[in-house]
């Protein structure tokens, strides 16, 4: 029988990684995460299995915790054949060196202030490095078309489909013959919350004996998208209409792109008063540019915009600030400017110059659109804040801030139950990628509204499919 063991992503939300082994011999693996958070330390033990022995890695899509572990396998003897969507495959590349040269940065400060105690022994080094990840394309790598079967070796096929999460996301099918009788698994990924901003909705699918599901949201709704967009567009109007900047804290994927499209609305609506709008973030814009180039495959509203404009996000008064002097200059705007930067939970990079800037100002808003993790500087502000500690600087916070919760990537409790309902055939269920408190509720509703007994999944434990 297939075996199935997960090591990460089980009972928490990040480090997604689950190891599939079949009759044949065939060892697949789906996803390699990386730990964020209060786990991150977790990116440094021992992966639980030998990379070397990995034949084929399935990657649902481009997120930190779904590849973020690739180099580190790599370098420890992973040599098979990745499959993914075209559209992941660049992603991932992005991100990859955007966090190796975020842990090179953090490894230099860690010594240098080590070197002057004479601890520099005792630094950490890097999870990896930017040659690591050079060395992950140079593994054979095979580009998925959606809906497309495609055979990954010893008689197993995969089918990749739109998961509707952020660009090149899927959800993936495995088939394979055991004993004689076909046999499908099948892999959430992470779904995308329905509301088609940017992303489609997500497709179904038909059959599985196994499904494994995420849980992000599996105890909650969310709050409806046409009164997080009301609300974001009177905030923007208010602000620039009142002489003010608008300040938003974005993740450079999908967020930045759903934000960017929104404002796109506003200004073909002409609801967006004289403005110069700054995406201000070298990842996000390299981002924003991968997904204009897919445009194909987003939202109804992005395609339409492309094929109107020949671009999906720009619009007249939109600005990318590449380099640090144009970045810079973004402070002469004493109002009259959106700035988007990262990074999203403003734990590093440009948000956090252009607070020192605006944040004291009562003129200025703060919009947050994306969740803010315990023990970061966006909690705090969120949390109600007098003042902030930047740069060694304490900076008083008076502009208004706002957090704007219905913009989420992830399907909901209820959408989630709905994807499941939609299986002609369903077996059993697994829960992976969540917060344990939530999977229970999860587990608890599923056995309410479908009947179904569902496994919380545990780390390195066996489950037979
Ligand atoms: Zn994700």
């Amino acid at each position: 029988m297939a075996l199935l063991r997960s090591y990460g992503a089980d009972r928490v939300v990040t480090g997604s990684c689950h190891l599939l082994e079949l009759d044949n011999g065939l060892k697949i693996l789906v996803d390699c995460g990386m730990f964020q958070g209060a786990e991150e330390e977790w990116n440094f033990d021992d992966f639980g299995f030998d990379p070397s022995e990995v034949d084929i890695l399935l990657l649902t899509h481009a997120h930190l915790d779904h590849v973020g572990r690739i180099p580190k396998l790599v370098k420890e003897g992973f040599r098979g054949r990745i499959y993914a969507t075209c559209a992941t495959f660049e992603l991932a590349y992005v991100v990859l060196l955007d966090s190796a040269h975020l842990m090179e940065e953090d490894y230099r400060t860690r010594y240098k202030k080590a070197l002057r105690r004479g601890k520099e022994k005792s630094v950490k080094a890097p999870l990896y490095s930017v040659e690591d990840v050079e060395n992950v394309r140079l593994l054979p790598t095979e580009y998925v078309k959606y809906g497309k079967s495609v055979g990954i070796g010893k008689g197993v096929r995969a089918v990749f489909r739109d998961a509707g999460h952020i660009l090149g996301s899927s959800f993936i099918e495995l088939s394979f013959k055991e004993k004689g009788r076909k046999k499908r698994v099948v892999f959430s990924g992470d779904l995308g919350n329905r509301h088609e901003i940017v992303m489609p909705k997500s497709k179904k699918s038909m059959k599985a004996d196994a499904l494994l599901i995420e849980s992000t949201y599996g105890d909650r709704n969310h709050k409806s998208l046409r009164q997080s967009v009301k609300e974001f567009k009177k905030i923007v109007r208010k602000t620039l209409l009142g002489g003010g900047n608008v300040i938003i804290p974005s993740f450079a994927i999908e967020r930045t792109q759903d934000i960017l499209c929104l404002l796109k609305e506003m200004y073909l609506n002409r609801e967006l008063p004289e403005c110069r709008v700054f995406l201000d973030s070298p990842m996000a814009i390299r981002a924003t540019n991968i997904f204009n180039r897919y445009h194909d495959s987003l939202s109804e509203r992005c395609r339409e915009f492309y094929e109107r404009d020949g671009d999906v996000f720009g619009f007249r008064g939109l600005i990318f600030t590449g380099s640090v002097e144009d970045s810079k200059r973004i402070n002469s705007y004493e109002k009259g400017a959106i700035i988007i930067a990262g990074s999203g939970m403003c734990t590093g990079g440009r948000i956090l110059h252009h607070f020192k800037h605006q944040i004291w100002n009562r003129k200025n808003a703060v919009i947050f659109v994306g969740f803010q993790a315990y023990g970061t500087i966006g909690r705090k502000i969120v949390e109600g804040a007098d003042s902030i500690k930047l740069y060694h600087e304490k900076v008083r916070v008076k502009a208004s801030i706002h957090t704007i919760n219905g913009f989420s990537a992830h399907a909901d409790q209820r959408q989630l139950l709905e994807w499941m309902r939609a299986f002609r055939d369903l077996g059993d269920i697994y829960i992976v990628h969540g917060e344990y408190d939530k999977q229970k509720v999860f587990k608890r509703v599923i056995k309410e509204r479908m009947g179904k007994k569902a496994k919380i999944v545990e780390r390195g434990k066996s489950y037979y499919l």
